[in-house]
């Protein structure tokens, strides 16, 4: 299957060699023509499938192909994204696989003024990439309306009731008109999930790909068994280790985010937190030294973390176990990205036994583990697990914010 016999308009298929895609991943290969059929889409799918092309490129091949001009404050296709993370990367996304067609793409946000947005709006836009509160700020002010929307997406449901974002979500959707074609983007379907996806889809076509449960294929998983206040010395080791090059560290606290960021300072490991916090400049600025590998390590939380897209994250290194067992799977599936592999290492402590035993028995298969309790030195380079080397990915011929390979030992040392 190629984008071509997709049969998407000559810009979005140039757009598209430009990106470097060579071919549709599952989900697109399955989205993009019941889209283009003028179906519902019940998306069950995670971060890293491909979904934002998955519904953008049918989005945009259809607005392209139906002139029109949203009215002030209105827009003709929106996005509903539950951080603005993920909005941000959604919007830039669209930009780039829309920029020979000269469509307006707009994205608001919590956190920030409301001016700039506010005029925005004003013009009308074509695509409108939104969190849910921010938008009803912007509509209770008459500086919005959601009446005129003919593709309308709800990305990330299930990250939206987590969120708490459910009620604005529910206050959102009377205000949308009847006519519409409608995408419904979800990684898990809990029985709330479900139950909106029944009201507002017709007949929608159902497509799943890597279901939370099942295996995130080409992660090379392990487990270091460890001592709770060995984790740091043993983070600085593996970080240090050959063919790690850009590392998400996962911590279950925002606290314990920023205290490791510092333990990994002592050790003269350059890192840069994201977690709810921050500022959305403090964020902004952790993800682009992330981005351009200036600080090649991230600690996040599980909340900051959603919706990240950074390219070529050859390992995901879990400092503490996750609360729930999905998250694990999300935690992985940040790395091995669009068709690269990646590495992901849990480190599990005796209390921690639990969680590690609900991971398994959700992903139905035992992690390959190494027991690293009651060793008596301290972790060195040979008693970590080697990782192995990875495949960058993405976007090869752009090279875009890749950090080097080489210096990277220097550039560790020096900050
Ligand atoms: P998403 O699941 O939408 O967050 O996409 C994950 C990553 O896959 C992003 O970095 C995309 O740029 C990339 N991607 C999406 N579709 C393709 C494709 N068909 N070929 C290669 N990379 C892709």
């Amino acid at each position: 299957m190629t984008f071509v016999e997709l049969g998407l308009a000559e810009p979005l298929l140039r757009a598209l060699q430009e990106e470097g895609y060579s071919e549709p991943t599952p989900i697109q290969a399955q989205t993009i023509p019941a889209t283009l059929a003028g179906r519902d889409v019940l998306g069950i799918a995670q971060t890293g499938t491909g979904k934002t092309a998955a519904f953008g490129l049918p989005l945009l091949h259809h607005l392209a192909a139906t002139p029109g001009r949203p009215p002030r404050g209105g827009c003709r296709a929106l996005i509903l994204s539950p951080t603005r993370e993920l909005a941000s990367q959604i919007a830039e996304s669209l930009r780039a696989y829309g920029r020979h067609m000269g469509l307006s793409i707009g994205v608001i946000f919590g956190g920030v003024p409301h001016g700039a947005q506010r005029r925005m709006l004003n013009a009308g836009i074509d695509i409108l990439v939104a969190t849910p509160g921010r938008l009803q700020d912007h509509i209770d002010q008459g500086d919005a309306r959601i009446d005129h929307v003919k593709f309308f997406v709800l990305d990330e449901a299930d990250q939206m009731l987590d969120r708490g974002f459910w009620p604005a979500v529910r206050r959102l959707l009377p205000r949308l008109p009847k006519e519409k074609q409608t995408l419904f983007f979800s990684a898990t379907m809990p029985t709330e999930v479900s139950k909106l996806s029944g009201e507002i889809l017709r007949n929608p076509v159902r497509v799943e790909v890597t279901p939370v449960g099942t295996r995130a294929e080409r992660v090379e998983q392990s487990v270091i068994l460890v001592e709770q206040d060995r984790k740091r010395t043993l983070l600085a080791v593996l970080l240090r280790q050959e063919g790690v090059e850009r590392t998400l560290v996962f911590t279950r606290t925002k606290h314990g985010a920023d205290r490791v960021v510092k333990q990994l300072e002592q050790s003269g490991i350059s890192a840069v937190a994201i977690h709810g916090n921050k500022s959305q400049g403090q964020r902004e600025r952790a993800l682009e030294a992330f981005k351009t590998g200036r600080a090649p390590v991230l600690i996040a939380t599980d909340i900051a973390a959603r919706g990240i897209d950074v390219e070529a994250v050859t390992h995901v290194i879990q400092y503490d176990m996750p609360d729930t067992a999905e998250a694990y799977v999300h935690r992985i599936g940040r790395t091995a990205r669009a068709g690269a592999t990646g590495v992901a290492i849990a480190l599990c402590c005796n209390e921690e036994r639990d969680q590690l035993k609900d991971v398994q028995k959700l992903i139905r298969q035992d992690i390959p583990a190494k027991d690293m309790r009651n060793s008596i030195d301290a972790p060195t380079d040979r008693a970590a697990p080697a990782p192995g080397r990875v495949r960058p990915a993405g976007r090869p011929q752009q090279n875009r914010g890749r950090p080097q390979r080489q210096g990277q030992q220097k550039r560790y040392a020096s900050r």
